[in-house]
């Protein structure tokens, strides 16, 4: 059945009943805090205590409401108990939640689906940058008008506010975060108000001390940028003589400090060839690994010539892919034999949305369908809501605030007129959230464009995989001069298009 139909009868005829169930138990209670997340915790097996009226609404309302919906959506239990209260990371997973209960109660259950505020804000700290890359985003090195430490504050204080629930996630980028005199004062004061801190980071500065710092000061992952394997290609790409080592130094001060960390690189026409090796070097060091888009955006617009074709980013996609089914079948193995498994499945990863339709097909030919959202790593999370939350999030599950404090759906976005949706500090964030139309026009894939090839209609518009994918919308507003519902050319589906286009262009 398509998905279009079930949300246009089904949805419409659910969405009133779900809103009012939901308000009833959407209570900020004096002396309980928030029912919404008390009573899942409870639902989960948590030690709440409630009030007299907080218990009446969970054991009447919020926990038959969420026996149906686990039910329904045949959640696992055991792994939403691991996540929401076991781990260290559970606040965040339950702000998360919050956030997708308030939008169903503000917006109903769409597809995509919109939550009531963002789970995750890129935050491009600072223009500031020790290296030259060629395919940054922000054009970083300029010294561009920046928010101050005070106003740093501010944004930390209105995002702890988010819906009133608050930001889940909040990740430090730039430019170079570390490049900040403030950095670790402000990432201190977020750790302290925003359950999930996280940066992205060249990794030069992170010398021994300032990975301890990083620790000490409460951040929890370092994605740290790595084009190669080999100096040379590395240093090509990051045009600063000597990074390749203080990288590598600072990756290894992390994991000493037992940070998460992840090695992100930028997959291109000069680095396919160190794809595998960058994976096997993940491995070795048990960090995990998550492959970015060449997106044409700031200063990777002047290095275009680098962005993939469709069928190089098909390969790059598979080999990650690759490792991450074989790590399912693994994990699964394991599970069978021991009842548990210490595989990390999420592992290797991409922010590309065609990967979640790559695993699919991966997974397919061994047998069983494995769905990952693509921007989130967790594969259990999101295996029977992939369609709701899968693919492209740009201004729906993610957005980014520049440095100075605008705000823009996506760091691929360019900064422009257009592109800007408002500032933090200046704007309010609900309005923004609930009524701006560039934000609304990406949260529909009813508008994508197909198109003839071949004699037949082909595109992100007709797609199967466009609810789990979507395309990359930054990249359909490159490419087409500011349209974002045109096909992803970057997809080996839209292979004709690329070649018509790049024609053009390059
Ligand atoms: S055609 Fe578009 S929606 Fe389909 S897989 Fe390719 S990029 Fe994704
Ligand atoms: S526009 Fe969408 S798919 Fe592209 S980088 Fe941003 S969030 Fe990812």
């Amino acid at each position: 059945m398509q998905i279009e139909s079930v949300e246009n009868t089904l949805l419409s005829a659910v969405n009133p009943f779900l809103r009012r169930i939901i308000s009833h138990f959407d209570v900020e209670c004096k002396q309980d805090g928030s029912l919404l997340i008390n009573s899942l915790r409870s639902f989960l097996g948590g030690d709440v205590s409630f009030c007299e009226k907080c218990n009446h609404l969970d054991r009447r309302i919020a926990n038959p409401f969420y026996e149906a919906g686990s039910r329904l959506l045949r959640t696992d239990k055991v792994f939403m108990r691991n996540m929401f209260l076991e781990q260290e990371y559970g606040e965040a997973w339950l702000k998360g939640f919050a956030l997708m209960m308030k939008g169903i109660e503000k917006y109903g259950i769409r597809i995509p689906f919109t939550p009531a505020g963002p789970f995750l804000i890129v935050w491009d700290f600072t223009h500031l940058c020790n290296l030259r890359c060629k395919h940054c985003y922000q054009n970083a090195g300029t010294t561009l008008p920046e928010l101050s430490t005070e106003e740093a504050f501010e944004v930390v204080d209105k995002l702890s506010k988010i819906a009133d629930v608050g930001l889940p996630a909040l990740s430090f980028s730039g430019g170079e975060p570390l490049m900040r005199k403030d950095f670790f004062e402000v990432a201190a004061y977020a750790s302290k108000k925003i359950p999930y801190i996280t940066v992205a980071t060249n990794g030069t500065l992170l010398t021994k001390d300032n990975a301890k710092r990083l620790k000490d000061v409460g951040v929890e992952y370092a994605e740290i940028s790595l084009d190669g394997v080999s100096r040379q290609v590395h240093e090509n790409f990051r045009r600063v003589p000597g990074c390749f080592e203080k990288t590598m130094d600072g990756m290894q001060n992390c994991i000493d400090e037992n940070i998460d960390t992840c090695i992100a690189t930028t997959a291109h026409k000069e680095n396919l060839g160190e794809i595998e090796g960058i994976m096997d070097l993940a491995d070795e060091l048990s960090a995990r690994f998550i492959c970015f888009n060449y997106v044409p955006t700031g200063r990777a617009k002047r290095f275009i010539e680098l962005d993939l074709s469709p069928e190089e980013r098909l390969s790059v996609l598979e080999m990650v892919g690759k490792r991450m089914v074989d790590a399912y079948f693994k994990s699964k193995e394991e599970k069978d034999k021991c009842g548990r498994s210490d595989i990390g499945v999420d592992r290797f990863f991409s922010t590309c949305p065609q990967y979640s339709s790559v695993v699919k097909n991966l997974s397919r030919m061994k047998g069983e369908t494995i769905t990952v959202g693509s921007h989130y790593a967790a594969t259990k999370a999101v295996e029977n809501v992939a369609d709701f939350l899968g693919g492209c999030g740009a201004g729906r599950l993610y957005m980014a605030v520049e440095p100075n404090g605008d705000m823009k759906p996506c760091v691929f976005f360019p900064t422009s007129e257009d592109t800007m949706i408002g500032n933090i500090l200046k704007d309010e964030f609900e309005d923004v959230w609930n009524h701006n139309g560039f934000l609304w026009r990406l949260r529909t894939r009813k508008k994508l464009e197909s198109y003839e090839a071949n004699d037949r209609v082909i595109g992100c518009g007709v797609c199967e995989d466009r609810y789990i994918c979507g395309g990359c919308r930054a990249r359909a507003y490159y490419y087409f001069r500011g349209n974002i519902n045109a096909s992803d050319v970057g997809c080996i589906h839209n292979e004709e298009l690329w070649r018509k286009v790049t024609k053009s262009i390059v």
